[in-house]
């Protein structure tokens, strides 16, 4: 769900881990022009995105001690090494029975970074079959408390959900990602930011619910290996039909995020088409079932579309709707950020401070939020969109390209 546009997914290993899962689709809307390379081999083994007990199992499997496998945690989680060769700390052997046996960190080479003003990166990520993703890495210093580093992670390769402002839907869906490609996204942030992140949202390129399988596993990766708290990450979601109650059935302590943009169901299916398929009567629902089984709150976000959705009448709509279904909602106002060929346009601040008002009146929490890195292709979608309709550059690229602007 690229919400961020609007400012800015058992043990699974057994010592094999296959990357074949790849679901790409048959009817691949992928706008590239670009030649992608085929999907990754069927036997390759990804270690990145396993568990300490998971890595300790493979070790013992290799006929290592199995303090080896917590060495390698740390390789992968703290010291982030890319290469099974950077593996220095662990024995040649085990080295070279890694690589021998099909074995790879899983980390993919960054393909561009573009910086904004505000110190918003946004980065694109080539995958191993060259399809590329984008991520972006949002640092916040204020006065509220520490020095913030949000990683905006995308959770498909496009997004086949077509709202009708985003920019990754405008792009085309290539396929899912899988867990080690979410996973990697908050590295490859850590790693340009030289610094810890502290809250991942999943805003990026594509809809989680679509790809829940592969969002829970790097959920639980990026809160027990690379110990990023429930709390601090939110899962956004446009809404897709009997996902809401999956996801509340794992008791995460993480926020659910619904993308909400109308305050009713006709302007709603205007914006989102999808939304045909789950009546906003059924969303709220399921948000409801996801507070009783999880005890958070949902927060609700809302792109501001000028002449569209923008009007106080909304905000009242907006705020009689929710009343309906409960009390402490939260909603998180997004001033839409202009995409290329766009019906819609970005709103006047005061029709937005007048629409977070007339919430307010009624008793609605609202946050306005603030437009990250507007000038770095913020829109989600928009800057993958650039590069992989053009031919891509061979993957020989020795280091990521920044470009300041
Ligand atoms: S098209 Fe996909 S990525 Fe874009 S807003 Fe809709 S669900 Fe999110």
């Amino acid at each position: 769900m690229a919400t961020l546009q609007h400012v800015c997914s058992a043990p699974l290993v057994r010592a094999v881990r296959s990357r074949a899962a790849l679901s790409l689709s048959s009817s691949a809307a992928t706008s590239t022009s670009a030649p992608v390379k085929r999907a990754p081999a069927v036997d390759s083994r990804v270690l990145l995105g396993m568990s300490e007990q998971e890595l300790q199992k493979l070790a013992t499997d290799f006929g290592q001690q199995s303090y080896r496998g917590k060495q390698l945690h740390h390789l992968l989680y703290k010291t982030k090494a890319k290469e099974i060769q950077d593996f220095s700390h662990l024995p040649q052997t085990f080295r070279d029975g890694l690589r021998e046996t099909g074995w790879s960190v899983g980390r993919s080479p960054v393909h561009r970074v573009v910086a904004a003003a505000d110190g918003t990166m946004k980065i694109l990520i080539m995958l191993e079959d060259s399809r590329l993703i984008e991520t972006v890495g949002i640092p916040v210093d204020d006065e509220k408390g520490p020095y913030r580093l949000t990683a905006c992670v995308s959770s498909q390769v496009g997004c086949p959900l077509r709202c009708s402002f985003c920019a990754t839907g405008k792009g085309g869906y290539s396929r899912n990602l899988m867990p080690h490609e979410i996973v990697e996204q908050v590295l490859a942030i850590e790693e340009l930011f030289n610094h810890r992140v502290t809250n991942v949202v999943f805003m990026g390129m594509g809809e989680p619910m679509l790809n829940l399988k592969s969002v829970l596993e790097a959920h639980r990766c990026l809160n027990k290996d690379i110990q990023i708290g429930q709390r601090m990450i939110t899962i956004s979601t446009v809404g897709v039909p009997n996902t809401i109650r999956t996801l509340a059935s794992h008791k995460l302590q993480s926020t659910l995020a619904i993308s909400l943009h109308a305050p009713n169901q006709k302007l709603r299916e205007r914006i989102i088409p999808s939304a045909k398929a789950y009546p906003l009567d059924a969303i709220m629902k399921d948000c409801q079932e996801y507070f009783h089984e999880t005890g958070r709150r949902v927060s609700f976000e809302y792109t501001l579309l000028a002449g569209v959705n923008d009007g106080v009448e909304h905000a009242g709509e907006l705020a009689e709707m929710l009343h309906s279904y409960g009390r402490g909602y939260h909603v998180n106002l997004i001033p839409f950020n202009p995409i290329d060929g766009s019906e819609y346009r970005r709103p006047y601040k005061k029709a937005v401070l007048a629409f977070a008002a007339a919430l307010e009146s009624r008793k609605i929490t609202v946050s306005v939020r603030q437009t990250r890195g507007l000038d770095a292709s913020a829109a989600c979608g928009q800057l993958r969109n650039e590069f992989q309709k053009k031919p891509l550059l061979e993957p020989s690229i020795t280091g990521p390209q920044h470009s300041p602007v």
